[in-house]
């Protein structure tokens, strides 16, 4: 989720607010051959999609709402958008304050400390670093511990946006030239001629068995596809038959006969009826104000799909709820990709061991700690929530993180590494001492300044109703230590 609380200036000590824009293209209409107005070109390319294909699975249609090269969500400043920030659609914690990015750094300082304190072969990773504040505020504290900074050899910034990928570049790297390079682009740190390496997809950073990555992903996995799905009752007919992108086909009687039971039906995206009015789509009243009705809608397919036959199964958590009829779950297959490959780089796997497991990954993300995640699919414009099957590509979606199913799939792909968390944002931030590092920013400070300072921290742990220090949480991917360590900030010490 992102936080759409009234907007605090970022911590004062950071400086002047960047310069931010606001959408200006509600009014741009799109037409069709149809004559149907769409409110953006991808909305007319998604309807003419599903009706080629057919409705499609919802982590497809959040994939290209998010990251179309057709005006996906993170991927142009077209219009003269900005997602993040007090004028852009929403806010996050390194946005909020620099405390959030320097309290990271230190828990991979404590990490490194704990893990031998090793001089070479430390790389620093970040997974959707949006305008790249949180590494700028990771490296800068870093860099006061000179053993630590002089072990990094590389930072690896995963980026799916080209636009984003120049606005860190800008930040971290400042006029040193990008280029082109065989698995993305890079430039050089204003902070000790370090390598900036940004690659598209962390299939694309190199593995290497010697090195000790230090990984985190802040509100990433929120923004990851999600496939969601119900259980329906066995009485239900239309059991002996599979929908595809190609037609419904009928089961042989072999096959369908194995699924006279309980079943998993995914929900898909198809457009809406032209003319159709919120009371037609049920809308929710806080999402209706000033938008028009939402130009796609959720429905039930009426077969099982291919995934809807596949991902319910693939763990016991989800096979348990299949009997309950009517049971949601959402399932992301992406986020459990990246959450393997996180684990296999820090423990190696049964097909690639490493010598010795070394580095770590931080998640901080919203989501339930220990339950699947339902009907937690929302969109963000402005600071708003608005529908988000609505005005495709402006709209920010994400989705609750399931981080049970991130921890089963990190412990799934590697022998080497635990499991810490997840735990509340506000105990983590606590633990790392965010209190006592804000009271040093203030010593200097008067008036507003203190009170933005104060303001940020404490906005940041807040755990009453929906506070980002309760609704946020914190799950680390270690090496494994047979159970003798807790890593700082999740009930540890550092182990110098
Ligand atoms: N971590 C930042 C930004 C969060 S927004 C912060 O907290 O402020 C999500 C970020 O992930 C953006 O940088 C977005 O461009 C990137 N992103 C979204 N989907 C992605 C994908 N599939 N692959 C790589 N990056 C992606």
């Amino acid at each position: 989720m992102r936080s759409i609380l009234s907007s605090q200036v970022r911590n004062c000590m950071r400086g002047a607010a960047r310069g931010r824009y606001k959408t200006s293209c509600s009014a741009v209409r799109w037409s069709s051959s149809e004559a149907r107005q769409w409110s953006t070109p991808l909305a007319k390319q998604l309807s003419e999609a599903i009706t080629a294909t057919g409705p499609i699975p919802l982590a497809a249609f959040m994939r290209m709402c998010l990251t179309s090269d057709l005006g996906g969500y993170y991927m142009s400043k077209q219009e003269g958008r900005d997602q993040f920030g007090q004028k852009g659609d929403f806010i996050t914690s390194p946005e909020i304050s620099q405390i959030f990015g320097e309290l990271i750094g230190i828990w991979f300082v404590a990490e490194w400390m704990t893990q031998g304190r090793k001089s070479k072969g430390v790389e620093l990773v970040e997974i959707g670093p949006g305008r790249g504040t949180l590494m700028d505020d990771m490296l800068r504290t870093i860099r006061n511990f000179k053993p630590m900074a002089s072990s990094i050899e590389a930072v690896y910034m995963v980026e799916a946006s080209p636009a984003l990928r120049e606005a860190q570049k800008q930040l971290l790297c400042g006029d040193s030239p990008m280029t082109e390079t065989s698995i993305g682009h890079q430039s050089i740190s204003k902070y000790a001629n370090l390598p900036i390496i940004w690659t598209e997809s962390i299939r694309f950073v190199p593995s290497d068995q010697d090195k000790t990555p230090f990984i985190v992903a802040h509100e990433f996995f929120d923004a990851l596809p999600i496939h969601a799905f119900q259980s329906i009752s066995p009485s239900d007919s239309a059991q002996e038959t599979i929908q595809t992108p190609t037609g419904e086909h009928k089961l042989s009687p072999e096959a369908a006969a194995k699924r006279k039971g309980p079943q998993w039906r995914e929900m898909v995206v198809s457009p809406t009826p032209p003319g159709a009015t919120h009371t037609d789509l049920h809308t929710p009243k806080s999402q209706q104000s000033s938008n028009p009705p939402p130009e796609f809608q959720l429905t039930l397919s009426k077969a099982a799909t291919p995934h809807s036959l596949y991902l319910p199964e693939i763990s016991p958590r989800y096979r348990a709820l299949k009997s309950l009829p009517d049971s949601l779950i959402e399932i992301s297959p992406e986020s459990h990709a990246y959450a393997q490959e996180f684990a296999k780089r820090i423990g190696g796997s049964k097909d690639a061991p490493k010598k010795q497991a070394s580095g770590a990954a931080i998640i901080l993300d919203y989501g339930p700690s220990d339950t699947i995640p339902t009907n937690s699919l929302r969109g963000i414009r402005e600071h708003k929530r608005v529908s988000p099957l609505s005005s495709p590509g402006l709209v920010d979606l994400s989705a609750d993180v399931d981080f049970t199913a991130l921890a089963e799939a990190a412990l799934g792909a590697s022998p080497g590494v635990e499991v810490h968390g997840p735990v509340e944002q506000g105990q983590f931030l606590l633990g790392m001492g965010i209190r006592e590092r804000a009271e040093i920013l203030m010593k200097g400070l008067e008036g507003e300044k203190k009170k933005g300072v104060e303001g940020a921290w404490r906005r940041l742990v807040d755990r009453g109703g929906s506070g980002m220090g309760k609704v946020y949480k914190a799950m680390a991917i270690v090496p494994e230590s047979g159970g003798r360590r807790r890593p700082v900030g999740f009930g540890g010490d550092v182990d110098a």
